[in-house]
């Protein structure tokens, strides 16, 4: 099965957003390992956009069309692929009477041009939606299909996983089970990862196991590996992936902060739950940024005490008691984590303090951070990091950073 993925908006190719659908529909595509050798851009012209389906269709088993499914003017995707098949635009009575309960429901008044969203290529079948107003399409075309899914990337990602992939997989008949684990590190670089993990590629391919393993740069989230095993039994594609985790983890051990959805202040959640421990952030340079990392994982309740930005150097020795000096050192990350920790009535207290730039600070250069933890009896731990990039970028390793280091203090 060969899937090419269009993706239709003029906004694209002026530069004004990204096509970060078409990332995630391939993403998707590899997964359930379903060729995709070309991805196409056009923008909300009827012409060119029949052009670049028929075109794909050609080359293709499927095309997922992606965008222009509204009920504006330039949403012309549905006529461009009734065109294509040959057919007409047929009103479906229920499409409409759905697109209305939605309305109603959020109390809003329904512009008659909604009603073009309940239109349908004759022949095709709708994908009902649930997020949005406009349902998706699968569209047959000769032995091949045609699918069209909206622009809004959050109602389309819902459309691909429930209804596109796997009509896909019974399309292209082919039943085989995928088992992926996709394991997360921290502190390694592509290339020295790629370098320890070489006896596990070699294994792979001595064994003729049907399983590969993969590495996604992830930016700023460190760099992930994913096995993925294609076969029949699920159960024993389930051990194989197990037996291949168990060889990764053996060489880069505590690299490994989570598997799949565990991101990094979800691990450390995980060890201050195990450890019955709470926590409490003392933030400078991140100005907040761990705090609201750290709340973002559900539950945060149970051990996240809070935290106190402080930017200013008075703040840090006004409410958090640090001794009136230098603020960019390893004594003033401690003394913060000491301060908010007892501010807090937290268990352990984590401090950022360093220099995010431009500029450099107190003779240190920008990229130059001090993180702190004080966790009472506990022990405490100051750690010096030099981390590259402007200041977004500092900002944000700084806070993923330190996270690390309190995940490896903690374990
Ligand atoms: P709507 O009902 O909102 O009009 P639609 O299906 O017609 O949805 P578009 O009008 O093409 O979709 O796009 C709606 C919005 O979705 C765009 O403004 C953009 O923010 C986002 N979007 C569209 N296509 C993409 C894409 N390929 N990648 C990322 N975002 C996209
Ligand atoms: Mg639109």
């Amino acid at each position: 099965m060969r899937v090419e993925i269009v993706a239709v908006g003029t906004e694209m190719l002026l530069g004004q957003i990204v096509d970060t659908n078409s990332s995630e529909i391939a993403a998707k595509l590899a997964e359930a390992g379903i060729d995709c050798y070309f991805q196409s851009r056009v923008g909300d012209n009827l012409e060119r956009i029949k052009l670049v389906i028929r075109d794909a269709l050609a080359r293709n088993d499927g095309v997922i069309v992606c965008g222009g499914l509204g009920p504006t003017q330039d949403d012309i995707t549905r006529e461009a692929i009734a065109q294509v098949m040959g057919v007409e635009l047929v009103f479906h009575q229920e499409i409409a009477d759905r697109i209305a309960a939605m309305f109603s429901s959020r109390g809003r008044e329904m512009s008659a041009n909604n009603l073009r969203q309940a239109e349908v290529p004759r022949g095709a079948d709708t994908i009902t939606q649930v997020r949005g107003t406009a349902p998706g399409l699968i569209c047959p075309v000769g032995g091949k299909v045609i699918y069209a899914l909206p622009g809004v990337p959050y109602e389309m990602i819902e459309m691909l996983e429930r209804s596109v992939i796997p009509d896909l997989l019974r399309r292209s008949g082919d039943e085989a089970t995928i088992v992926s684990r996709v394991i997360r590190t921290w502190g390694l670089a592509e290339s020295t990862l790629a370098e320890r993990l070489d006896p596990v590629f070699k294994h792979i391919e001595a064994s003729g196991d049907p399983i590969t393993l993969a590495f996604l740069a992830s930016g700023i989230e460190g760099i992930k590996a994913r096995l993925t095993a294609k076969g029949h039994s699920a159960s024993e594609l389930r051990d194989l992936v197990a037996r291949y985790e168990k060889e990764v983890m053996e060489l880069v051990g505590d690299h490994v902060f989570g598997f799949d959805e565990v991101n990094m202040e979800a691990a450390v959640a995980r060890r201050l739950e195990e450890r019955g421990l709470t926590l409490a952030v003392a933030e400078s340079l991140t100005g907040g940024l761990v705090a609201s990392r750290l709340v973002g994982v559900p539950g945060a309740s149970a051990w996240f005490r809070g935290g106190v930005v402080s930017y200013a150097s008075s703040v840090k020795f006004e409410v958090l008691g640090v001794p009136e000096g230098e603020v960019v050192s390893e004594e003033a990350a401690l003394a913060m984590a000491a301060g908010v920790r007892g501010l807090l009535h937290a268990d352990v207290g984590l401090a950022f303090t360093g220099v995010a730039g431009p500029g450099s600070q107190e003779g240190h250069a920008a990229g130059t951070v001090f993180v702190g933890i004080d966790a009472g009896p506990l022990g405490t731990r100051a750690t010096a990091l030099k981390l590259p990039g402007d200041r977004e970028r500092i900002r944000q390793f700084s806070a993923i950073s330190g996270l690390d280091l309190l995940r490896r203090f903690l374990s």
